[in-house]
């Protein structure tokens, strides 16, 4: 009798991951208008929230600010993949800054359905991180009308004036499965609750909550490419927790895989978050394959093929210059 045979190394590699159509977007705007208008070009918050993206861009001459008062009067400023609310866009007015928009267009759609709502005097429930830049955003299209519920256990503490008009919104990154808990609670309070118009959490996000849905069962440890202070990306390692991974981790890097990680593995994910350029997976797929993980087999679970046009005021600066 021969002994068993030692388990062959492998890697899943989730289909679809990383870039999104909104992050490729939001990255090229700041690119070209660098190349249009040279550097200094300001970016208020992260263009997208992903570390090695902002520093790459910063060594280009990109300048991060947090707000647009640290912008200088009259200078070029991009706001970020994640939108902003009126209040922002009329403190650039006011600093005459020359504004690049590069909000996703799927987000742009989140804050048209809250105007839309609160022009109906609804009660609007933004299911959401409060304090991420996108619910700040989409919450300041009307403040007096819309409320963040973080998550099922707030729905409690929810007050309305109308519980029958009332609607709820969400975030575009979020978990598919936890939103759908808490509308089912919030409903269970408010039996007349209105969807919004179409999905909110937006196609990418869901497409690579699906791919990781599937692999997960399959892998000892998944790891997630991304930043933590990306929404979409910390919700891949929680549905790769729920949906039966061993273990998972977030990392930036594969310089942060932890080697005890791998003891006693067999099957390892890989995906990566909508932020997340892919040269950031090649490099963890060299760390894993320079450890035995060398066979790398593809679970795909949608394919993509979604483009924004770039910002219309970067295309109409492109035209200008030929
Ligand atoms: Fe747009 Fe979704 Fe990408 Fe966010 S994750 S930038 S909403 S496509």
């Amino acid at each position: 009798q021969e002994a068993s045979e030692t388990p062959v190394k492998r890697v899943l590699l989730a289909a679809p991951r990383g870039y999104c159509a909104g992050v490729d977007r939001a990255v090229i705007a700041v690119e070209k208008a660098l190349d249009l208008h040279g550097a200094p070009v300001y970016v208020r918050k992260e263009i997208v929230h992903n570390k090695y993206v902002v520093e790459t861009l910063s060594d280009r001459g990109a300048i991060f600010v947090d707000e647009t008062d640290e912008v200088p009067e009259g200078a070029r400023v991009v706001f970020s993949a994640h939108g902003v609310s009126p209040a922002v866009v009329a403190a650039a007015e006011a600093r005459s800054l020359k504004t690049i928009d590069a909000t996703c267009p799927l987000v742009t759609k989140v804050h048209k359905e809250a105007v839309r709502f609160a022009d109906d005097d609804y009660d609007i429930l933004l299911i959401g991180h409060d304090g991420h830049e996108e619910v700040e955003g989409t919450a300041g299209e009307a403040p007096d009308h819309i409320q963040v519920v973080n998550s099922p256990d707030e729905v409690d503490k929810v007050t309305v004036r109308d519980p029958d008009k009332v609607v709820w919104i969400s975030q575009t990154t979020l978990s598919v499965d936890e939103t759908m808990e808490t509308v089912r609670r919030l409903r269970e309070r408010f039996p007349t609750l209105q969807d919004p118009p179409s999905d909110d959490i937006c196609y990418a996000t869901q497409n690579r909550q699906v791919a990781v849905k599937k692999l997960a069962p399959s892998c000892d440890l998944v790891l997630v490419v991304g930043s933590k202070n990306s929404s979409n990306s910390v919700r891949l390692v929680e549905v790769a927790l729920n949906s039966g991974a061993g273990a998972s981790y977030l990392v930036d890097y594969a310089k942060e895989i932890d080697e005890a990680w791998l003891d006693g593995v067999t099957s390892v994910g890989v995906t990566s978050g909508a932020s997340v350029p892919e040269i950031l997976v090649d490099e963890v797929l060299a760390f894993l394959a320079a450890r035995g993980y060398g066979t790398v087999e593809e679970v795909r679970t949608a394919t993509e093929d979604l483009m924004f046009s770039l910002p219309r005021e970067l295309r109409s600066d492109m035209k200008k210059a030929g």
